[in-house]
């Protein structure tokens, strides 16, 4: 990674602290994780060989609640990198208003290049490994970049093996099966929408045939690409890891998605034209979506983006410096704890369904999470309004300042 994530994440905090009225030890305590546990473990492999990896799990901060994160299968995880992610949790949870603080884990690996096998020893003894720190009352993890429902049933088996019973609250994103939550494999990609829908409202903008570009085809961008296009926008380019794709005329996202899911990539689909990930971030649309991950939009090609939304459905995909240029240019950024707090507020959902063992439908879940988005979503805005200062330092100020107000009623012990 080009930029260290958790410098940038520090000096978002120290702008943003400038304008909440907090005294300077309570922002020391804030601005360092709570807790960081780093593990090494051997794993099996198919050549019954055996390999050692490295993982983490961080805590930022518990001062609302147990801490929620997720857990990212990547070769460039690092410690950093996680403490970063963990520190933008506790934020985006005190943002939307749910009783937890951020945590997030990690483990430097390439999940394409082991087999499922492999994938599942390596997950079942990494939860095993994190199992000091995770429990439903504790620690929740969920997926992130490389992770998704399978690796949440592996964690929640592994652990409910240990305990003796099930335990589905331990985790969430899992399988419906198995305590899984309605709306939860679609709830990030909505929250974007979402967002992005009320930041079209606020530029007068009309959603019907407005381009859309999304950087990034996962768990995040697939859903935020085909909920808006049922909306009325035109998805007119997309990328993954592999490349892009890009048709003026609007993709069909539901069918690109299915040409992804069984190809392993959006290039090479015939509807479209190839196209570079650093030619679709400069491609003139109303909305850009990246949804891959950190540092996609830096000060070397911010100048050349022509978007008049970003919705950061990734974390951390603007730095700093790419901030001011597009600020300054306009440019309506949706900040990540904001954009993409869908997945953890519906993860909250799950975990209360799982503790209740009583499950809402999927309406609900979903009218739900529109009210916390649309209500949080306005809350920043006055805060920006209010402070004069842009959306993303609004809504670090309003996580912090949550944050800090448990701090201070909970006083410090002993
Ligand atoms: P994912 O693994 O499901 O998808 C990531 C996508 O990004 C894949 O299509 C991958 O090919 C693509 N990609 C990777 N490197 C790329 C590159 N250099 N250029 C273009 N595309 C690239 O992961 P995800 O869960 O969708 O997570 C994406 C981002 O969203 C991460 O920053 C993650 O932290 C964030 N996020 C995820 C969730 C969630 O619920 N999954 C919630 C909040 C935030």
């Amino acid at each position: 990674m080009a930029e260290n994530a958790y410098e940038i994440a520090q000096r978002q905090f120290e702008k943003a602290v400038r304008y909440v009225d907090l005294k300077a030890d309570i922002a020391a305590y804030l601005r360092v994780p709570k807790r960081e546990l780093i593990v090494n473990f051997p794993v099996e492999m198919d050549d019954d060989s055996v390999r050692v990896f490295t993982g983490y799990r961080v805590h930022h901060n518990t001062a609302l609640g147990p801490t929620k994160g997720g857990i990212r299968y990547h070769p460039d995880v690092s410690l950093d990198e996680v403490r970063a992610l963990a520190m933008w949790m506790t934020w985006k949870c005190a943002v939307v208003g749910l009783p937890y603080g951020g945590a997030k884990g990690g483990v430097i690996c390439d999940p394409k290049a082991l087999s499922v096998r492999e994938l599942e020893n390596l997950t079942r003894r990494y939860a095993t490994e994190i199992s000091v720190l995770m429990s439903p009352q504790g620690d929740i993890p969920a997926p992130d970049m490389g992770t998704g429902e399978r690796e949440m049933a592996w964690i929640m088996d592994t652990y409910s093996m240990h305990r003796g019973y099930s335990v589905p609250a331990v985790v969430t994103g899992k399988p419906l099966a198995i305590g899984g939550s309605l709306g939860r494999s679609e709830a990030t990609g909505r929250g974007v929408m979402i967002t992005t829908l009320e930041a079209l409202k606020r530029k007068n903008i009309a959603v019907e045939g407005v381009r859309v570009v999304v950087q990034g085809f996962g768990k995040v961008g697939a859903p935020a690409a085909y909920l808006i296009e049922e909306r009325g926008a035109k998805i007119i380019a997309v990328s993954d890891a592999q490349g892009g794709v890009y048709n003026p005329q609007g993709l069909n996202a539901r069918e690109l998605l299915a040409y992804a899911t069984t190809q392993g990539t959006v290039t090479g689909y015939t509807k479209a034209e190839p196209l570079s990930n650093a030619d679709l971030l400069a491609l003139e649309c109303e909305v850009l979506m990246p949804c891959a991950l950190e540092n996609q939009i830096t000060a070397t090609n911010a100048p050349r983006v022509r978007a008049k939304i970003i919705a950061e459905g990734a974390n951390g995909p603007l730095t700093p410096e790419a901030d001011e240029i597009l600020i300054d240019k306009g440019v309506f950024i949706i900040p990540d704890i904001l954009c993409n707090a869908g997945g953890v507020t519906v993860s909250y959902f799950e975990w209360v369904q799982d503790l209740q063992s009583f499950f809402w439908g999927e309406d609900e879940i979903n009218e739900r999470l529109r009210q916390i988005m649309v209500r949080s979503f306005n809350q920043i805005l006055r805060v920006s309004h209010e402070k004069k200062i842009d959306p993303r330092t609004a809504a670090q100020v309003l996580g912090i300042q949550r944050v800090a107000e448990a701090v201070r009623i909970r006083g410090i012990y002993p």
